[in-house]
């Protein structure tokens, strides 16, 4: 099939990669010469414009930043909505709020354009091995003729329901998984305090009912759990500011509903103060470290 695709940052270009590697015939574009560059050394054609991708495109797919860069590519003066056919499937990737996410694809739709938003988690480990989920949004039709596409991308590919829900179902679990982990981390921090062993603990809270992905998969406390980033200095992983982001779509998705979000919130302005101490590039699990005193953070 005949790809566009824009956005070959840390995701983009090894999603696009694997579409390459499927057998599509992409055409790249991205502000960075340098990222268009190395797609066409793997036999992608360039563009020097995002509607330049367009050229015999019968689906388009973007990995930008965020809602502002997605508002600006397809509904902009020389953006895809004022160069693109009628009938080519538009398919956003990136993680916006989803409210945004449902405004571009109105006007995807009322230009003759179906759209799917379809956020990703799995990270760029799950980006470069083609075992990303995708949490899709949009009409049923849509879904199914993109399946296929997405599929040579990720390993899990669920329909969400309407326009916007892939994006409802990114920011709900990550709002979830930034308040469970300083959860889990205030716990581990209180029983290593009242004199527990970190790994007894944990091993404790993964067979009774304070299970989570961040108690048994990422544990924060140091030396629990091996090849997590709580055990290598807090490397790698999911960045804090990628947390924060996530949380401010959240927050702000639910402030413009009237929809409380007493713990999302807290979580938020938590991570912030971190990022603010200049920990922004750790993985979110290093939140931990505000709770433990210089003996415990080796
Ligand atoms: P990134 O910053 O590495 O890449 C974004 C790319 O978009 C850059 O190459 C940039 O040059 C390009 N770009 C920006 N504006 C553009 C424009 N107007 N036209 C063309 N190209 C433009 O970001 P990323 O890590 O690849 O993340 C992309 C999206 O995926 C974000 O929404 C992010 O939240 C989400 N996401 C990231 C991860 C992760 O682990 N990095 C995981 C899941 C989801």
């Amino acid at each position: 099939m005949n790809i566009g695709f824009i956005g070959l940052g840390n995701m983009g270009a090894p999603m696009a990669h694997n579409l390459l590697k499927a057998g599509h015939a992409l055409r790249v574009f991205d502000l960075s010469t340098g990222a268009v560059a190395a797609l066409m050394d793997a036999g992608a054609k360039g563009a020097d414009s995002a509607g330049g991708v367009l050229q015999d495109a019968e689906i388009v797919i973007t990995m930008l930043p965020a809602s502002a860069h997605v508002k600006a590519v397809y509904l902009g003066d020389d953006g895809l909505l004022a160069n693109v056919k009628p009938g080519v499937l538009l398919i956003d990737s990136s993680t916006i709020d989803p409210l945004s996410a449902r405004e571009v694809a109105k006007a995807a739709v009322a230009h003759g354009n179906p759209m799917l938003d379809a956020p990703v988690s799995g990270g760029t480990g799950g980006a470069a091995a083609g075992t990303l989920t995708f949490m899709v949004g949009g009409a049923e039709a849509d879904f199914a003729k993109a399946q296929p596409i997405l599929a040579a991308m990720g390993r899990n590919i669920v329909h969400c329901g309407g326009s916007g829900n892939g994006q409802v179902a990114k920011v709900a679990n990550n709002m979830l998984l930034g308040i469970s982990m300083i959860g889990v981390a205030e716990a581990m921090a209180l029983g290593v305090s009242l004199g527990i062993d970190a790994k007894v603990l944990a091993n404790i809270i993964n067979t009774s009912s304070g299970r989570c992905w961040s108690s048994d998969t990422n544990n924060p406390y140091p030396g629990v759990l091996d090849n997590v980033p709580a055990s290598r200095g807090y490397s790698g992983g999911f960045g804090t500011d990628l947390m924060l982001k996530d949380l401010g779509l959240a927050t702000d998705a639910a402030r413009q509903i009237k929809q409380p979000v007493i713990l999302g919130a807290l979580a938020q302005q938590l991570y912030q103060r971190f990022s603010c101490d200049g920990h922004g590039g750790l993985d979110f699990s290093a939140i931990i470290t505000s709770y433990l005193g210089p003996q415990d953070k080796s």
